[in-house]
């Protein structure tokens, strides 16, 4: 436990942050070069290996969820769509002060998911499954996968239970594929998953226990009664480097969209990539790939919301797991739920240190602002928590801090030039009650 006056000590912004003031940290140790990789444990290969599994599962994936609109279409590499938001960047060009090219990515109509733990979630059960199928001697890399849904597969699986904590979308993941796979499957949810995220799994076939306590505490109560049961595989948000890998290979996917959408990626057209932050997990790893795949003219911001800006208060005293909001003196309780995660990721923060750009908090009422424009002028919905991500691409240019960053950067007379990539975090399964809901905020 760190108290509020000593974080502050430490970095005299977040008094800003205890006063659930708006901001933007930029951070001082982000390196180019070499020096960005000399203490970062993954590396191209893992993204590379991740890809290749993905590619040997695609099979299997049509398969199980050929119902599901887009995946056979896809040959079964779920992917998503980059789409340029022509009308609300004339919006907030207008409104707000916005500067360059403004780019959604659609992970939120990712199939099966409807979220970017399409990217994560899927894989690392994926993966599990792959290794108890190799153990028991069931396949090997040369083999046709779609006999993963086999008999003698699903019988083996059948013995298993995999488990997972969420506020929602990553146990909605881990449950429809698990449940596909043929293993049990428990989420353990967060007082914060909202109610019809619960009802979808339980559709699916699911064990859904609740919690009253936020994701923090639930998460170590449900990783508690994973370990004593043998049988029982825990995916980890807090801890998982698989999740990690697995959402690394979005930007290997993205390389190419940017190609085939004729965008350049140089000194004098940067992308900045701004990702709705929890955990630091589908964010990181994320923003991980970018930075390796596209390189150092990668510009990679978080974005949370002020009352739950658990990454930023990590990062920026470097205490990263060991700090949660409520150390800040702040509640977490945010209308976000993707976002609401009190206390980062434990191997994340220590990865971001020298690849991350900075980190934007905003009020949960800009998220529905942001929410009901796209849906007027672009006929997109998305959930409030992929809503941070537009913030970050409008507040950019509104801190004197990010302004010095742009300065820094020799980018001022570039804004014209700049690909702002907004990260679409989740939205397309919720109800259309829910969302009508959300539109009348
Ligand atoms: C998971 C999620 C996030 C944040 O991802 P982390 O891995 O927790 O950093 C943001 N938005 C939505 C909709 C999510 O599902």
């Amino acid at each position: 436990m760190h108290t509020k006056e000593e974080l502050i000590s430490i970095n005299p912004l977040l008094e800003k942050v205890a006063n659930l003031e708006p901001t933007v940290w930029i951070n001082p140790d982000r390196e180019t070069g070499e020096k960005a990789w000399a203490n970062v444990e993954f590396t191209i290969d893992d993204i590379i290996d991740a890809e290749k599994r993905m590619k040997r599962f695609a099979p299997l994936m049509v398969k199980l969820f050929s119902a599901v609109e887009g995946v056979e279409e896809s040959k079964g590499i779920l992917e998503s769509p980059l789409v340029h938001l022509e009308n609300l960047e004339k919006k907030y060009k207008d409104e707000k002060n916005l500067k360059g090219n403004l780019y959604l990515k659609l992970d939120s109509h990712l199939p099966v998911c409807g979220s970017i733990k399409a990217r994560g979630g899927l894989y690392e059960v994926l993966v599990f499954a792959e290794t108890l199928a190799k153990e028991n001697n069931l396949i090997d890399d040369s083999k046709d996968y779609s006999q993963f849904s086999d008999k003698n597969f699903k019988k083996l699986f059948s013995k298993y239970t995999v488990q997972v904590a969420s506020t929602g979308n990553l146990g909605i993941s881990v449950g429809v594929m698990g449940a596909a796979l043929g293993f049990n499957t428990i989420v353990h949810m967060s007082n914060d998953a909202k109610e019809w995220k619960k009802t979808h799994l339980r559709n699916k076939g699911a064990t859904v226990i609740e919690y009253d306590g936020e994701f923090s505490s639930a998460i170590t109560q449900a990783r508690e009664i994973s370990i004593k049961d043998p049988y029982s595989y825990f995916v980890d948000d807090e801890n998982s480097k698989t999740l990690f890998k697995g959402y690394s290979v979005a930007a290997l996917r993205v390389k190419k969209q940017l190609e085939e959408m004729n965008i350049k990626v140089d000194e004098n057209h940067p992308i900045f990539l701004y990702m709705p932050c929890g955990v630091g997990g589908s964010s990181g790893g994320v923003a991980f790939g970018f930075r390796k795949v596209l390189g150092d003219n990668v510009h990679a911001f978080f974005v949370e919301t002020t009352h739950i800006p658990s990454f930023l208060i990590g990062a920026s005293t470097k205490l990263h797991s060991e700090v949660s909001v409520h150390d800040l003196g702040i509640d977490g309780i945010t209308e976000a739920d993707g976002l609401s995660v009190a206390r980062p990721s434990k191997f994340s923060g220590f990865t971001m240190e020298t690849l991350l750009s900075g980190i934007f908090t905003c009020n949960d009422d800009v998220l529905f602002e942001h929410l009901k424009k796209l849906n007027e002028l672009e006929d997109i919905r998305i959930e409030p928590s992929s809503c941070a991500s537009i913030d970050g691409a409008v507040d950019l240019f509104n801190y004197e801090n990010a302004k010095e960053y742009l300065e820094n950067h020799n980018l001022m007379d570039k804004l014209d030039n700049i690909t702002h990539i907004c990260w679409a975090t989740g939205g397309n399964l919720v109800p259309e009650d829910v969302m009508n809901e959300y539109l009348s905020k």
